[in-house]
């Protein structure tokens, strides 16, 4: 049981109309190994700079995420961004981004990061992505995030990328400008001719929707009264979705339907505890009980019958 994951690992300045923080430890790496920390082995690849302090390595060790590939760039600046949400906190408003040393990067993977049965290519330039991928040759499910930065400027790349792996995660709004197919059904089809096997479709407070050659599933999102931040939620759910797979994994077995549903409420279930708080701060204090209690909770909001009638 293992998973490796590649992504940024970065400082957050974000704002929401809930309040503000500067320079939060953040990165889709880190919200994803946070999430999949709760469920399995996580190995974080990726470089930071002089100013990540080892406080901010201590907050992934203390969660048991493996951080021996995690480099340090002597001289070099942690990948940094800047955003803001207004009312509407499904659209993330980019303020700033500095690559720093991820603009020089090479992935250099230990031999257990490369023999990791699952790997997620969380968001960052899509030819690393690749270089992972081609790294990590043993891996049996591969999933892929990116965003509408990459689809604009290196699209190219990124449907290379995507059509190496099992599963494409991405939010609707970015699934419909990757495939230009307004219709996120027909979108999540054209994904599937791309390559991957299953397409998630991120849709925010709205929930998550599932696309499989099998069939379709959507699940709502866990409704809050508290939402502070949703930066990171969709890498929580990622780390939520592939963490518990990664859980129940059986060699050389097929992913049962059931698995991936499953998958998808414990994505949710992550995802939401991540919004009630800034950056890593609520998942950095998220007991399992907490997470077992809310998935009761959720299967009990979204269990339901319906008695036929005859209709007409
Ligand atoms: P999300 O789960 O989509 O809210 O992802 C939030 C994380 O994405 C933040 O912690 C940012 O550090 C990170 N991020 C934002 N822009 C980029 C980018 N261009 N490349 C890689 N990571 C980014």
């Amino acid at each position: 049981m293992a998973l490796t994951v590649v992504g940024s690992i970065a400082f957050d300045s974000v704002r929401t109309p809930f309040g503000e923080r500067e320079r939060m430890l953040g990165g889709s790496a880190v919200h994803f190994a946070l999430a999949a920390s709760f469920f399995t082995e996580v190995r974080v690849v990726g470089p930071v700079g002089d100013d990540f302090g080892a406080e901010h390595l201590a907050a992934l060790q203390d969660r048991g995420v493996v951080t021996e590939d995690v480099e340090r760039v002597e001289g070099g600046e942690t990948f940094f961004w800047r955003g803001h949400y207004e009312y509407d906190m499904n659209l993330a408003h980019t303020d700033e981004t500095r690559l720093g040393v991820f603009g020089e990067f090479q992935p250099k993977l230990s031999p257990a990061s490369r023999d990791a049965e699952m790997l997620f290519l969380g968001n960052i330039q899509p030819q690393l992505q690749r270089d992972v991928r081609a790294a990590c040759r043993g891996a049996e499910l591969v999933a892929l995030d990116s965003m509408n930065l990459w689809i604009d400027t290196e699209r190219e790349a990124l449907v290379g990328a995507i059509s190496e792996v099992d599963c494409l995660m991405l939010n609707d709004a970015e699934t419909r400008m990757l495939t230009r197919e307004p219709n996120l059904a027909r979108a999540a089809r054209a994904v599937m001719n791309m390559g991957p096997e299953i397409v998630v479709a991120k849709r925010g407070e709205y929930g998550a929707a599932l696309f499989t050659e099998r069939g379709l599933f959507a699940i709502p999102g866990y409704l809050l009264e508290d939402v502070r931040d949703p930066t990171g939620a969709g890498d929580s759910f990622a780390g939520g979705f592939l963490g518990y797979l990664d859980s129940r994994r059986v060699a050389g077995a097929q992913l049962e339907e059931s698995a991936l549903r499953q998958a998808m409420a414990y994505g949710s279930v992550l995802a939401s505890f991540n919004v009630e708080d800034f950056g890593t701060e609520r998942i950095l204090r998220l007991g399992t009980g907490e997470i077992e209690d809310r998935l009761r909770q959720f299967k009990r909001i979204t269990d339901f019958e319906v008695e036929p009638v005859r209709t007409g």
